[in-house]
């Protein structure tokens, strides 16, 4: 807290800003700009296709019901119908995705959406999870990294780079529903809470709540061995985030990805809307709390894309469109450009250096492999 404290005085006094200016004059042409940026979220959403983001949900998927092992597919079918089927796409994103179809695209930006020339995608090549999650919070894709088994990362993410540095240390917590980020963020090794699957969290003491959460992750049915329903990971997060206010805070949920295997696309639907409600809960959360007010920037994206038509319930290296993504900017520090049309592609393997440059921070200096800050979104 005391570190934190300091580095928000200095950032606050101008003089962070002030030193920036005058390496910028000595001609270090890969010094960070000058930033308001001083916390960063990112919210991953697995496998969520760009497709439904940009055009809401599809006319043709909707129509069926999905498995018959899951209760009432009909059912699930009519609500989904009910919820999300509007004539055209800008409706049903709007309803599908009603934040970042209002906020974030008044005064943030979205990337991905190939109808109007906005490409973002993956570059490991292999479109799935593990590698999706490497490449995103490593800045490079990494031919050792090839399974999604849960196994400790070679590589050393951002989060962790950061949480090397006195300015950050101990403000830095990842929060996943799949069990395996504890192996993508190297839990053992990286020196900051990382609480993932069915794992009680007792970093912290317990909170009413956080005691509630623990007790439903030991107790609620498991559908999926490695992963608990989204709200019990993120409302842990939340807990961790009011109590220790980190200032780089992941937050990763399964859902979408495990109902598309599942080939439920109401429940796929159901769950991409509950992350939508997930980033306008955190977005004014945080804006209502002095250490993270107007200083906060949120980034949202998925870790692959997924098939078309019949396809779209998986992803991979034998399905070359799941390597299709979407990005989302909204902070203090983006200019509020909204949904991107007609602009250059952006990689996954570039967010790294973004989350890093939006806290001043030169990553893709220091690592110099990964990929470039998203200029675009930096600097407003
Ligand atoms: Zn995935």
């Amino acid at each position: 807290m005391k570190i934190k404290r300091i580095v928000e005085g200095l950032v606050s006094g101008g003089w962070l800003a002030g030193m920036c200016l005058a390496c910028g004059l000595a001609g270090m042409a890969q010094t960070p700009a000058a930033h308001k940026t001083e916390n960063v979220i990112v919210v991953m959403i697995d496998g969520l296709r760009w497709q439904e983001v940009f055009r809401g949900a599809d006319p043709e998927l909707i129509k069926a019901p999905g498995p018959e092992a899951l209760d009432d597919p009909k059912g699930r079918a009519a609500n989904a119908q009910k919820h999300y089927w509007r004539e055209t796409a800008q409706e049903r994103r709007q309803a599908l995705m009603p934040f970042l179809w209002s906020v974030v695209a008044s005064e943030g930006q979205i990337f991905g959406n190939r109808d109007l020339g906005s490409d973002s995608h993956v570059t490991n090549g292999l479109n799935f999870s593990y590698p999706g999650y490497n490449e995103t919070l490593t800045g490079f894709a990494d031919p050792r990294v090839h399974s999604n088994d849960n196994v400790p990362n070679p590589n050393v993410t951002v989060f962790e780079w950061l949480n090397a540095k006195p300015e950050f240390a101990g403000k830095v917590a990842a929060f996943g529903a799949w069990d395996v980020f504890n192996g993508i963020f190297n839990r053992e090794r990286c020196g900051f809470v990382v609480n993932a699957g069915y794992d009680p969290l007792t970093a912290i003491p317990a909170t009413p709540e956080l005691a509630l959460l623990n007790a439903l992750k030991a107790e609620t049915v498991r559908i999926w061995l490695d992963e608990p329903f989204d709200p019990i990971p993120y409302h842990t997060a939340v807990e961790y985030l009011k109590v220790k206010k980190p200032r780089v805070l992941f937050v990763g949920l399964g859902e979408t990805d495990d109902w598309a295997h599942t080939g439920s696309y109401p429940e796929y639907l159901n769950s991409a809307h509950l992350g939508d409600s997930y980033l306008k809960e955190l977005w004014e959360l945080v804006q209502s709390m002095p250490e993270y007010r107007g200083k906060t920037t949120l980034i949202a994206l998925p870790d692959h894309g997924r098939g078309v038509g019949a396809e779209w319930t998986s992803h991979g290296e034998k399905i070359p469109a799941s390597k299709e993504t979407w990005m989302a900017f909204l902070g203090p520090d983006t200019a509020g450009l909204g949904e991107r049309k007609q602009v250059g592609p952006v990689t996954e393997s570039q967010i790294a250096a973004t989350l890093a440059a939006l806290l001043g921070e030169d990553y893709h200096a220091a690592v110099t492999k990964s990929g470039a800050p998203i200029g675009d979104v930096l600097g407003k």
